[in-house]
Formats: structure tokens, C-alpha cells, sequence
């Protein structure tokens, strides 16, 4: 995935301390600490997920006693807040814990991740950062500030966020960063907008927030502001080439053009849209206007070839035209535009001597044909899972090798996750509603 996307066949990866040193054909140290012997496999840069909520794990497969909802509204009413309201912070680090193991099994080696619930604020943040620590993995976290009932919570998630950043500053080298997280454009004030952007201007951090998710979006903005989402975040002044806007489904040509001179990027979540019922991203336009795009889960499936498998399909379909994305287009979304967006190409999303040691180790042998360097790309597009990822590594660092986890003690985590998960569903249990 480097500039020329070249790919090379049985060549050789040199890695010292956390960075690649070498890449290419060559022979190698003469003492090498270790060798890993990948011939006959793909090495790829890690998949880097854009946006993700971790806790969303905890959410699968909830029994809720509830009506079908039939909007994003409802969805997020009935159940997302009561999940997020009942979590406490034992339950962000759980949960935390269960992606990671996930991420790690299928090849994801970066995330972008935003924790929400009221009731869990302080310091939610360092237990998650905890769980990623102990994973091994990268990230960047934040807390999802939003005024859904107050004013004050708003506040206090944008405060746990700015406690977050300066601790985050004193940690030059840490895998863990700090992201200014705003929930969405519907639940937010413009006095809230304003504050993130004087924290992210601050601490010089990424700004993320749901955008133009639903069709709540634009209703909401135009009612109340008289202008679209989008039109109403550049307004605010939230728009720059530090801001990731998740999903922008419902965009039109112009709020596409502001998000290409304001350089804000998008996380595509596919996979979550699909859930949902909410629509179709204009992906395609916005590649063709040279928006920066990255694939995101939405805290729905973590398996990121599921979710960059989606990404290659669901536009063929919406736009009834095969040739709307490219495989490689897909691919870049997952990984090196991955990077752009939190502003990493230079250190993340391929692998390139200088950059960080984030890869993964691809098993081919259940492909059904044959792997050459000219079908690579497909054979990861739409013939790779994530169960064929055998190796990860991150910062030079083994944390998968030979499908065995070695950072985290997987059947500790699954009970961890379950136990939660079973008090969340009680405690929701006892809602009447
Ligand atoms: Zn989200």
C-alpha cells in the first residue's frame, strides 16, 4: 500500500525496535532475534478500523423487551442509550478487553474507538485505555460528549476527554491517544461544538462525530438551525482536515463540497448502515472529489474483512453499476486511508521502511485458486476472512502468532465479557417501558 501500491513477491520485512527498517528482496541480519518464515504468505499492513464504540460488542444479541424501531432515532433511543446508561466503568474495560481480542483475531492492528454513558464518565477513558494497553493494539480513544438530557453531561464528557488528553500529552510514544468525541449533530449545541473545537485546536487532537448518520440529521439541523448538518458543523467552525466525520450517509453535493475544502474526512460504516436501515453513503462522489474515506464498524461487526468486503459491495448494488469501486479503492479505505484520516500515513497504513511495524500475517491456504502478486488484491477483497489471519504484529511487537493470542488470555476475556453483558441485561430487564 506504499505510493506505487507495489507488490512484492518473496520478499523479505526487516523490523527493528517498533519500525520497519527494510523492505524488499534481500537477505537479511546475519543474527536476527527472530524469524518468522511467512513464504507462500500475504504480509499486509494491519486493517486499520475509523470509527468504532467497543461496548457495542456488549450489545450483541441483547433480548430486549421492546417494539421493533423503525428509525435511528428509535434505534438510539430504545437501544443504544439504555445500554450505554447501564454500563459502569468495569464495563468499558470488559468490554474493551472482547474488541481487542476481536480486532487482534482478524487482523486489525488500529482503531478509532468512542465510549459513551452517562453514568460511567470519569475516568471511563483510562480503563479503556487499560484493556488496549494490555492488548498490545493502537488506538485512539474518546468520550462521546453529548447533552441527550443536559447540558452538564455534555460537559462533563467533553471534560473527561480533555483529562484524557493531558494525560495522553505526557505520553509522547504511547499507542493510546486521546480523540475529541462529539456524539452527533442532533444531540449536541453549538456551544458544545465550539468547546470541542477549542480543546482539539489545544491539544492539537483529532474531532469525531456522528454526521448526516440518519435522516434525523438533516430534519433536526433544518428545523432547528435552517441548514444541513454538514452546513451547520462548518458553520460552527468544527470542519478542518482534523475532523472525522462518521458515516455521512445523507449528504448532498453541497455539503459534499464543504467536506472537500474543509479536507474533513469520512469513516464509512457499511456494515452498521446496513443494520440500521439508514441508507447508502455517496462513497463513490466522494472518492471521485478526492475526500479522504476510511472504513469504520460502528461497534457492529469487527471483523475488518467483513466490514471492507461490505464496503467493495454495497455501492455495486446501490448504484447498480460493478465498476462505481475498485478493489483497491476498498482496500485503501481499510488500511492507508485509515491512516490519513487520523493523520498517520506517515507512520501507518502500508509498509514502508521508516514506518511503524503494524502487519499482518495472512494464511492462503483455504483460497480456492491459486495466490499470484497480480490477483493479491482480490484474493483480500473477496476471497480472505478474518479466521485466515494467522500472525499480528504491532510497534514490532508479536500479538497473535500462529492464531494464538498471546497478549491476552482468551478465555478469561470471553468470561469477562459475558459477565457483563449478563448485568447490562438485567439491570435493562427491570426498564419498563
Ligand atoms: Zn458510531
Amino acid at each position: 500500500m506504499d505510493g506505487n501500491r507495489k507488490i512484492i513477491e518473496k520478499g523479505s520485512i526487516e523490523i527493528e525496535d517498533k519500525k520497519i527498517k527494510r523492505v524488499g528482496k534481500f537477505r537479511g541480519d546475519k543474527n536476527p532475534e527472530k524469524v518468522i518464515d511467512a513464504s507462500g504468505k500475504i504480509v499486509m499492513p494491519g486493517l486499520i478500523c475509523s470509527h468504532t464504540h467497543s461496548y457495542g460488542m456488549l450489545l450483541r444479541a441483547t433480548p430486549l423487551k421492546i417494539g421493533p424501531p423503525t428509525d435511528l432515532m428509535q434505534i438510539l433511543q430504545r437501544v443504544w442509550w439504555p445500554i450505554d446508561e447501564a454500563m459502569v466503568q468495569s464495563d468499558a474495560y470488559a468490554s474493551a478487553l472482547i474488541a481487542c481480542l476481536e480486532f487482534i483475531k482478524t487482523g486489525t492492528t488500529c482503531f478509532a474507538d468512542t465510549y459513551s454513558g452517562s453514568n460511567s464518565i470519569g475516568r471511563s477513558l483510562d480503563r479503556i485505555s487499560s484493556a488496549i494497553g494490555e492488548s498490545g493494539l493502537r488506538a485512539f480513544i474518546g468520550f462521546e460528549a453529548t447533552e441527550r438530557h443536559t447540558r452538564a453531561e455534555g460537559a462533563r464528557g467533553m471534560q473527561e476527554n480533555v483529562r484524557f488528553l493531558k494525560r495522553t500529552l505526557k505520553k509522547k510514544r504511547s499507542r493510546v491517544r486521546g480523540l475529541v468525541s462529539i456524539h452527533a449533530s442532533f444531540t449536541v449545541s453549538d456551544e458544545l461544538l465550539r468547546h470541542a473545537r477549542r480543546v482539539s485546536r489545544r491539544f492539537n487532537a483529532p474531532i469525531t462525530i456522528h454526521a448526516s448518520e440518519g435522516q434525523v440529521d438533516p430534519q433536526h439541523n433544518l428545523q432547528k438551525y435552517g441548514k444541513r448538518a454538514v452546513e451547520r458543523l462548518h458553520d460552527v467552525g468544527i470542519l478542518s482536515s482534523n475532523t472525522v466525520l462518521a458515516h455521512c450517509v445523507h449528504v448532498n453535493e453541497d455539503e459534499l463540497s464543504i467536506m472537500k475544502k474543509t479536507e474533513a474526512k469520512v469513516a464509512h460504516n457499511p456494515m452498521s448502515n446496513m443494520l440500521n436501515g439508514v441508507g447508502v453513503a455517496p462513497v463513490p462522489k466522494m472518492l471521485e472529489k478526492e475526500i479522504s474515506v476510511g472504513l469504520g464498524n460502528d461497534g457492529y461487526i469487527f471483523d475488518g474483512f467483513e466490514n471492507l468486503r461490505s464496503a467493495y459491495l454495497i455501492h455495486k448494488a446501490n448504484a447498480r453499476d460493478p465498476r462505481v469501486i475498485t478493489p483497491y479503492q476498498a482496500l485503501e479505505m481499510a488500511t492507508i486511508n485509515g491512516a490519513k484520516l487520523y493523520g498517520l500515513e506517515d507512520k501507518l497504513g502500508s509498509i514502508e521502511t521508516g514506518k511503524l511495524a503494524d502487519l499482518i500475517i495472512i494464511n492462503p491456504d483455504s483460497l480456492p485458486t491459486p495466490l499470484r502478486r497480480k490477483n493479491v488484491v482480490e484474493h483480500i477483497v473477496n476471497s480472505v476472512r478474518g479466521c485466515d489471519v494467522e500472525t499480528v504484529i504491532v510497534d514490532g511487537r508479536l500479538l497473535m502468532r500462529e492464531k494464538r493470542v498471546i497478549t491476552l488470555d482468551e478465555e478469561e476475556v470471553v468470561k469477562m465479557s459475558k459477565k457483563s453483558a449478563e448485568k447490562i441485561w438485567k439491570k435493562l430487564g427491570a426498564i419498563k417501558r
